[in-house]
Parts: structure tokens; C-alpha cells; sequence
């Protein structure tokens, strides 16, 4: 019905994907793989069926090299363009920012916020920190998106938020909430590889790709420091999940 909607942040058109609510309903969802954000129209609230996590789950892993750029200080709606206003939500598992339009036509929401919603997320434990301190010198806060280092820092300097990572456990125990019915799913054995392996490894695969379009690009490649970098706990998370569910 709607023309390709435009990404509230960079305004190309964003990718339409079809999933199914838990009620079995038809939701579109609009995704910006370069700004990392969702847009949900105004009923698009809904629980997503486990197979559609999963479908969701498989989308952005495959995109996790893509180019990100910074969310715009306006964001535009979608239907009206107007500019979106920005609020906290608050769930158990965390706050997380939501950018909504005045006039009821949705709201965006970053691959992170969403995250937090659906209560994907936990808090790291203390040796969990100290661990993944040892192996990259900051992070970026999973409440805000700004790069913390967490070898100083206790909680974000600038949200207050816990450091906070993608629970494959959780999401795999919200996914047989959902799907009640079915008995058939059998039980996981917990990930076997860590998150510190996970943003490694992610690293490994985007600093690829970088050099890929530098090549393509015809620009000179500047290797950049491989243990310097910022982890992105939300798309390594993404990795162990996707790891734990494709089959
Ligand atoms: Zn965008
Ligand atoms: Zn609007
Ligand atoms: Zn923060």
C-alpha cells in the first residue's frame, strides 16, 4: 500500500522484509542495514513468531559487514517527516531509546534498543568485563551506541547504563515462550564460543570487507590496529545467537 518508506535517519528507501507476529499476522518491517535501525508502524508491536526472530537474526548477521554511518541529529518520519521525538523506554532488562513520530505513525528503533526490548539483553558480570577488557579497549554502550572504554569505565559515562550484551540463552528461552505449542524443539547446549572470541572474529570479517571496498574503490588501504578497535557487542551477539539457532 505505503511506497518504500525512507530511512528516518539517512532517508534512502529502506529494505521491506516480511515476517509473522506470534498471532500469526502479517508484519513489514522496515529495516536501514547502514544506519542499523528498524521502523515499526504503529501496530507493528507485536511479538514476532520464533521462525521470524530467527529470519531476523539471519538478516543481521548476513549484513554485519555493511558500512554504518552515525544516526542524523533529525530524524524524520517516514509518512509525515516530521521530526521524530527521542525518549527512554524502560523494560527489566534495560533502558534503550526509541525515536517516535507525534502523530502516531510509528517509531525507530536501533538494531540495540531493539534488542533490549524483546529483553535479549543482560547485564555482564563483573568477570565478564574484567575478561573482555583484556582483549578490546572499548565497547559500544548497547543503551546509546556511544564507545565506552571499559577499561576504565564502570557503566556508560554517558547513558548510566550496565554494560549490557545479547543473551543467546534469552533469546532462545523467549523463542520457546513464544512457540508454546510446538514440542517439538529440542534443548541447546550453550554457545561454545565466547563473546570476546565473537567480536574478534567480527573485527576480523568487517576489517575484510573494509579492505574489499577500499580495493574496489581504488583508494590506498590503511590497515587499521588490529587490537585497538571498538567491540560491537550488539552484532557479536547476533553472531552467537545465529550461531545457536540457524539449524
Ligand atoms: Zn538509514
Ligand atoms: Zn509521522
Ligand atoms: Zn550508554
Amino acid at each position: 500500500m505505503h511506497p518504500l518508506p525512507s530511512c528516518p535517519s539517512c532517508r534512502q528507501p529502506m529494505e521491506a522484509h516480511r515476517f509473522t507476529s506470534n498471532q500469526g499476522h502479517v508484519l513489514e518491517l522496515d529495516i536501514c542495514f547502514a544506519c542499523q535501525g528498524l521502523w515499526f508502524d504503529r501496530h507493528e508491536n507485536l511479538k514476532l513468531a520464533p521462525q521470524s526472530v530467527v529470519e531476523l537474526f539471519r538478516l543481521l548477521h548476513e549484513h554485519r559487514t555493511d558500512q554504518h554511518q552515525p544516526l542524523a541529529e533529525r530524524m524524520a518520519c517516514p509518512r509525515c517527516n516530521t521530526s521524530l521525538a527521542k525518549g527512554f523506554d524502560v523494560v527489566r532488562s534495560g533502558r534503550y531509546m526509541i525515536y517516535r513520530c507525534g502523530r502516531q505513525h510509528g517509531r525507530f528503533s536501533s538494531f540495540s534498543s531493539f534488542m533490549v526490548e524483546k529483553g535479549f539483553v543482560r547485564h555482564m558480570t563483573r568477570p565478564e568485563i574484567d575478561d573482555l577488557a583484556k582483549r578490546v579497549g572499548a565497547i559500544y554502550c548497547t543503551s546509546c551506541g556511544a564507545p565506552v572504554d571499559i577499561r576504565k569505565d564502570h557503566a556508560c559515562p554517558y547513558c548510566r547504563a550496565a554494560f549490557s550484551l545479547i543473551d543467546p540463552d534469552a533469546v532462545v528461552r523467549a523463542m520457546e515462550g513464544y512457540a508454546k505449542a510446538s514440542s517439538e524443539r529440542t534443548t541447546h547446549a550453550t554457545p561454545s564460543v565466547d563473546i570476546g572470541d565473537a567480536l574478534v572474529a567480527l573485527e576480523r570479517d568487517r576489517s575484510r570487507a573494509e579492505r574489499e571496498r577500499q580495493k574496489r574503490a581504488f583508494t590506498s588501504s590503511s590497515d587499521a590496529a588490529d587490537s585497538s578497535f571498538t567491540g560491537d557487542l550488539v552484532a557479536a551477539g547476533v553472531a552467537l545467537v545465529w550461531a545457536l539457532v540457524k539449524d
